[in-house]
């Protein structure tokens, strides 16, 4: 198997090659050149395998390029205990009839973004020794507040790498501020930008693109890769946990092998949702994948009319990882479904950048209907739904999650499809305690961030992260803010450019 460019069909590299390289050249993503497959034999077989065992044998079809030994090196130090809080690495809890909640918040940064960034830099740092880059490389990442700290714990003091973190300054809970200020680590910078997350995806992308830091770089034996989910290395790894529920419930008794059944994601940048559709094209008997969106709604409007219009008010909401008008990994999918045709993807994508807009062909609208239901609710719905499952069913779901919930349950009510359903948990309540608090109490909570986790313990019963806990003590190490004009001198200088 090699790897493509979404903008240049032409383009044929290894996966270790696609890693290291993060985006292509030509602006493109990297995607597999097909989808390799997995029968339900094999997939019954996972269910008595550990988690590392389960992520190695998934990725052994994607890293043809890897020995066996070097995928086990990257799963076993990824997915240990030592990581997460939970031996199963990703839990699944049982909510209602058929309804089955899989919480990928049990890593160290207590988002789903662990999953995929606690593994990223042992499949990075390993691509490069495949390859014999001896280069330094530089991490740049754009974040709407969980990226960044799961990529910063990540990259932590690895060898041969630094990373710098890029967030909006008002775009953030405070909690996820105080995650990234706080970290620790020789080799990391962390800066604010005056903008939304938007703002510090495309300065991160046009420094990617940029020739002339290109060459600087060059000369300094340094190389910019990416750990946000255009970089194939934090994709393949998601794909991995809607195959292992579904093993999971098979082994559980809760499903039999080759039921159906429908995925529900809470979605921004498109990435964890994507995944699902490869688990679903490899051969995962997936009914519905189902794209939840708050009120920046881009999406939910895209999938139900095949119109991308970005020219909206961006809205800050309560579920802030999801703010994002311009979901990139979006892109791998119309390259999926239009055949491959970079042309296609040029100009839909070269009209993005233009005019923020384009409409997709009525075969693709149909093929989008076919796989995707698509909904979206409001901060106001999102906290009703915390309240409601808290008081019916004793459990406590973060903001984004209860817009995956809620969206759920509409598309249920309206369509009365009663496949049995996995609804992708992205974030620990913990994460997000004011707005969960102010849910379930029904008042804005008057009291710091370490008294908010403490009066959640007492709601939830959930034991409390102790990396959350601990943010207290720490000192704050990164207090710059910068605009986005400025971003660009920031990274030079940075690297003493
Ligand atoms: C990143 C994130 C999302 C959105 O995921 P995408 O892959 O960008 O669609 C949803 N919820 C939480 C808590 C996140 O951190």
């Amino acid at each position: 198997m090699y790897y493509k460019s979404t903008r240049d069909s032409s383009v044929k590299i290894t996966s270790a090659e696609a890693i290291v390289q993060g985006i292509s050249k030509d602006g493109g993503l990297f995607v597999p050149s097909e989808i390799p497959s997995i029968t339900m034999d094999e997939i019954v077989k996972l269910g008595d395998m550990s988690y590392s065992e389960r992520a190695a044998y998934i990725f052994s079809k994607y890293l043809t390029d890897f020995t066996d030994a070097e995928i086990r090196y990257c799963t076993d130090n990824a997915y240990t205990s030592k990581n997460f809080a939970t031996e199963n690495i990703a839990e699944i809890s049982h909510l209602f009839d058929g309804t089955y909640i899989l919480e990928l918040w049990h890593g160290p940064t207590c988002a789903f973004k662990d999953m995929a960034l606690q593994i990223l830099p042992y499949l990075l740092t390993t691509s490069a020794k495949k390859i014999n880059i001896d280069k330094k490389i530089v991490i740049l990442v754009a974040t709407s507040g969980d990226t960044g700290k799961a990529a910063l714990e990540g990259f932590a003091d690895v060898p041969g790498t630094q990373i710098m973190v890029f967030y909006p300054e008002d775009g953030v809970s405070p909690m996820q501020k105080r995650q990234m200020t706080t970290q620790d680590g020789e080799n990391v910078a962390v800066c604010a930008l005056k903008g939304n997350f938007d703002d510090c995806q495309t300065g991160v992308k046009q420094i990617f693109g940029n020739a002339e830091i290109a060459a600087k770089l060059e000369e300094n034996k340094l190389m910019f890769s990416s750990a946000n989910s255009i970089n194939w290395g934090r994709l393949a790894p998601q794909i991995i946990y809607y195959i292992s529920a579904y093993a999971t419930l098979v082994k559980d008794e809760e499903i039999k092998a080759g039921d159906k059944i429908n995925v529900v994601v809470p979605t921004g940048n498109f990435g964890n949702i994507l995944a699902a559709y490869y688990a679903k094209n490899m051969g995962l008997p997936v009914n519905k994948l189902i794209c939840a969106s708050n009120t920046n709604k881009v999406l939910t409007d895209f999938i139900n009319t095949g119109v991308y219009d970005r020219n909206r008010d961006f809205v800050t909401t309560i579920s802030p990882s999801m703010d994002i008008l311009i979901s990139s990994n979006l892109e791998r999918l119309l390259y999926l479904m239009c055949g491959q045709n970079d042309a296609q993807i040029r100009e839909w994508f070269g009209s993005l950048a233009k005019t923020g807009r384009y409409e997709v062909t009525d075969d693709i609208k149909a093929k989008l209907k076919a796989d995707f239901a698509a909904g979206f609710c409001t901060d106001d719905e999102t906290k009703a739904e915390i309240k409601k499952i808290y008081d019916k069913y004793s459990y406590t779901l973060d903001t984004h999650s209860a817009v995956a919930v809620k969206v759920y349950e509409d598309y249920k009510a309206a369509t009365g499809d009663d496949t049995k359903t996995v609804i992708a948990s992205t974030a620990s309540p913990y994460k997000f305690s004011a707005s969960v608090l102010e849910a379930i109490d029904g008042k804005k909570p008057e009291m710091d961030e370490y008294a908010m986790i403490d009066r959640l313990n007492e709601l939830s019963g959930y034991e409390i992260p102790e990396s959350l806990a601990a943010l207290k003590t720490k000192p704050v190490r990164f207090s710059g803010v910068i605009t986005k004009e400025e971003q660009k001198d920031y990274v030079l200088k940075e690297l003493g450019l």
